[in-house]
């Protein structure tokens, strides 16, 4: 495995501290080899493993992990961060009716997954909600999506024979319109590849129908051939986001990584089975464990770090109760919650520490974290360790310094003493560190 082939790597390296270039390199090489066995295309994984090299290299290696477990988690951050920080849903937020067209090669799931988005519509999200297949060229495709539509107790647009694709779609909208639909869901013939007819129909479909969402279907299964269809798509519709099926199957699923590198565009859904709810929300987690295929790898370096943070939490904890809060910590604080909500997610948990939560929030609803830091950053050592030092002339000079304003500085030194309090009366409670590891 993945993990067995870097602990090699890096066995002559334990205990070292940092990742260098040429040993990241050398881990880098085994996950390129994970990864193309995953199916990701080849010109992604080149571009993702360079990324991710830059990432590792001069990072520290934790303790208690070994620099080959690091790299794979740092690997399966960036993964996560590549494939969508955040699972994305669709956007009908138009006078409706709301139009989704499904775009995709044959037999890549559009009809199964165009009844099962409409079920969950018609269901969980109580939409009025109205299917109708464009696909003409493939006998019975009309009646394969009404009889779904039975399925799934959703309404179909009635069949007219020898109608073509631009047309029906046409009488879907008006129907939709009068009949007041919410959604109006487009299913559209496929091919077995890429051709220019079919791309000509998409298109014209999509200047009729004015879809608020294009989905392209693609089968986990796909393997190198995944950037082209991805760009082939892309190239002739905007795209607003993909949908990959038969996640239920033994597919590694680097067609997800190829295809949200080239399309740019979310992974909304996922196709786990061929029943009409088994579909669900884009779990980029799931996806990296599964491309990787080191998830416990990446718990392991997790557990690892949330000790360190613990360790740094009981370090504080101890300096607070010195009376030694300065302007460090308070950066290393903000810093930190910008990484995870930390503090401020614990601080909200304990009856009367509001007001440090309340702190933190605002610093990062603002987006002022870049601007505080640069503040701290500009001041002498020694008024990082004494804000009290920071007199009237000092803050124009901090100010100035900062690309800030003297308003800038004062907010700064206000929200050190809230905090400076806040944590006073954590240290009552018994400090942070019993704090951290009552909700570690
Ligand atoms: P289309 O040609 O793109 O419209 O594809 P269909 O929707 O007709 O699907 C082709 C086949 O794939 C059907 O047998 C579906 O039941 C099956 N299928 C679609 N999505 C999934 C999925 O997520 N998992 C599994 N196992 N099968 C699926
Ligand atoms: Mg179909």
């Amino acid at each position: 495995s993945l993990s067995d082939r870097l602990s090699g790597v890096f066995d002559r390296l334990r205990g070292r501290g940092a990742l260098n270039e040429a040993d990241v390199r050398a881990a880098m090489r085994e996950v390129r080899i994970a990864l193309l066995e995953a199916d990701v295309s080849l010109p992604v994984v080149r571009e993702f493993v360079d990324k991710a090299t830059e990432r590792a290299v001069g990072q520290q290696v934790l303790k208690s992990v070994t620099p080959g477990q690091q790299v794979v988690k740092i690997v399966n951050d960036a993964l996560v961060e590549m494939l969508g920080a955040e699972a994305s849903d669709l956007d009908l937020d138009v006078s409706p009716p709301a139009v989704v067209m499904m775009v995709g090669l044959q037999g890549s799931g559009k009809t199964t997954t165009t009844a099962k988005i409409a079920k969950r519509l018609a269901g969980k999200d109580r939409k009025k909600v109205m299917m109708a297949s464009l696909d003409v060229a493939r006998p019975a495709a009309q009646e394969q999506l009404a009889v779904l539509g039975r399925q799934a107790d959703v309404a179909t647009l009635p069949i007219v024979a020898g109608q073509q694709p631009v047309d029906i779609a046409r009488r879907a909208l008006q129907a939709a319109k009068l009949q007041g639909f919410d959604v109006l869901m487009l299913d559209t013939a496929g091919r077995l590849h890429v051709d220019q007819a079919l791309m000509e129909e998409m298109k014209a479909v999509a200047d009729v129908a004015t879809p608020q969402e294009i989905l392209l279907v693609v089968d986990a299964l796909t393997g190198q051939d995944a950037v082209n269809v991805a760009k082939n798509f892309s190239d002739q519709v905007p795209l607003t986001g993909v949908v990959l099926t038969r996640l239920d199957g033994d597919a590694r699923g680097g067609a997800a990584l190829s295809m949200r590198a080239v399309t740019g565009k979310p992974i909304k859904f996922a196709g786990v089975g061929e029943a009409l709810d088994k579909i669900e929300a884009f779990h980029p987690e799931r996806i990296a464990g599964r491309i990787l295929g080191m998830g416990d790898v990446v718990g392991l370096v997790e557990r690892a770090a949330e000790t360190i943070q613990q360790d740094e939490a009981e370090a504080l904890a101890k300096k607070m109760a010195k009376g030694q809060f300065d302007l460090n910590d308070l950066r290393n604080q903000l810093q930190q919650m910008q990484r995870m909500g930390g503090l401020g997610a614990l601080a909200s948990m304990m009856p009367g520490m509001k007001k440090l939560a309340g702190v933190a929030e605002r610093a990062q609803d603002d987006k002022t974290l870049g601007r505080l830091d640069a503040i701290i950053t500009s001041m002498t050592p020694r008024e990082r360790a004494k804000p009290e030092l920071m007199n009237a002339k000092r803050k124009i000079r901090v100010a100035n310094g900062s690309g800030t304003t003297v308003q800038d500085v004062n907010r700064l030194l206000k929200m050190h003493q809230e905090m400076a309090n806040a944590m006073k009366k954590i240290r009552k409670m018994g400090g942070l560190g019993k704090l951290a590891a009552m909700f570690g």
